[in-house]
């Protein structure tokens, strides 16, 4: 349980659809790992979410629950991390107000990651105050509960770096108050998607989902695209550019070398290297599976939902306190009237 000597993790995702395996290796791993030696706070960053998709919030409530689920799924203990609402934590706009008066808007037009998403998003030539900013506001995500340890993706690194900036330019300007939080990302940093791409993305439709059926995954590995030059099943190939090999290093360490040598030797054959990845993915998901129906009673994920909030908002109110001391924002405290 949550003492006040443990450090801090915060982390979490943009509820914009079902999570997968992508952010399981990136990130979900990590969390569930460390989330009996840290006070583990989980976001749902509905806000965040509006940064891109601001035209259709309708989708936000489904969403929202859907991500705490698959965070419960994985293996989150609702009695060790409190998963908590991003945008029922106020104290989490007041905090971006404030940092938004000393980032500068050239720190934010850089950051690799912006310039990444911006082309993603197509935002190149407009884009939104509060999509520039969003690593602003990602700052007050983490620096609300004072974190210290930010489990992410490696895509998210430029922007946990714009966070560690935040926290140290905030105590040099007026007090010490916040730790200079570090990024941490899982052993496979980054999983490329099922078409190939730099990124399995919830955004690009490139996905496993943790939530997907038997068949799903079966249909899904059965039919992504792997090394053009295996025509015959004899046929020498390239395991470092196959998709699918790539899987079989984030998720069947122990066999992946010994199928890398048997693909290059023509020794193996895709439906066969695809079939033994279907067999791992399943082992993965099925006690993630077991673990969804569990939470399944109806109103359990928002009562966990709501009470991590509520435990967000006490730990926010004293951050609060702190930045309006720093500050000297806090003008009808106690010490101050006579
Ligand atoms: P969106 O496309 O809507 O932004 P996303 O798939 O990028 O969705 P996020 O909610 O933005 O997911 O990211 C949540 C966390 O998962 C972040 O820490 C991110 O770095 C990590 N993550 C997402 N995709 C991957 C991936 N393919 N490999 C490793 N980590 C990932
Ligand atoms: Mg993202």
């Amino acid at each position: 349980m949550s003492g006040s000597h443990q450090k801090r993790i915060l982390t979490g995702d943009r509820p914009t659809g079902p999570l997968h395996l992508g952010h399981y290796v990136g990130s979900l791993q990590n969390r569930v790992r460390l989330q009996h030696r840290y006070d583990t706070f989980i976001i749902v960053a509905d806000v965040q979410t509006l940064s891109t998709n601001f035209d259709h919030p309708e989708n936000l409530p489904a969403d929202v629950r859907q991500v705490a689920l698959d965070n419960l799924a994985v293996g989150l203990d609702p009695d060790s991390a409190s998963i908590f609402v991003q945008s029922m934590v106020p104290q989490i706009a007041e905090l971006t107000v404030y940092f938004s008066m000393f980032i500068t808007v050239n720190r934010l037009k850089h950051n690799p990651t912006i310039k990444t998403e911006a082309g993603q998003y197509g935002f190149e030539d407009n884009m939104t105050y509060g999509f520039l900013g969003y690593p602003v506001s990602q700052a007050a995500d983490i620096l609300f509960c004072r974190a210290d340890l930010v489990p992410v993706g490696e895509d998210q690194l430029p922007v946990v770096e714009v966070s560690r900036f935040t926290a140290r330019r905030f105590n040099e300007l007026y007090d010490t108050v916040f730790p200079e939080p570090e990024g941490l990302s899982g052993d496979t940093a980054r999983l490329v998607g099922l078409d190939g791409q730099a990124k399995m993305s919830k955004s690009l439709g490139n996905c496993i989902y943790l939530s997907d059926t038997t068949e799903a995954v079966r249909t899904k590995v059965m039919s992504a695209v792997t090394d053009p030059a295996r025509i015959h099943r004899d046929d020498p190939g390239h395991p470092e550019i196959c998709t699918i090999f790539s899987y079989h290093c984030a998720f069947n360490g122990g066999e992946s070398a010994d199928i890398g040598e048997r693909c290059r030797a023509g020794t193996i054959g895709c439906v066969a290297c695809k079939k033994r990845m279907v067999q791992v993915i399943e082992e993965l998901l099925e006690p993630i599976r077991m673990r969804r129906a569990e939470f399944q009673r109806p109103g359990m994920v928002d009562e966990i939902l709501m009470a991590g909030t509520e435990r967000a908002r006490t730990e926010g109110g004293r951050t609060m306190d702190m930045v309006r001391m720093a500050m000297h924002i806090d003008y009808f405290e106690e010490r101050d009237r006579q």
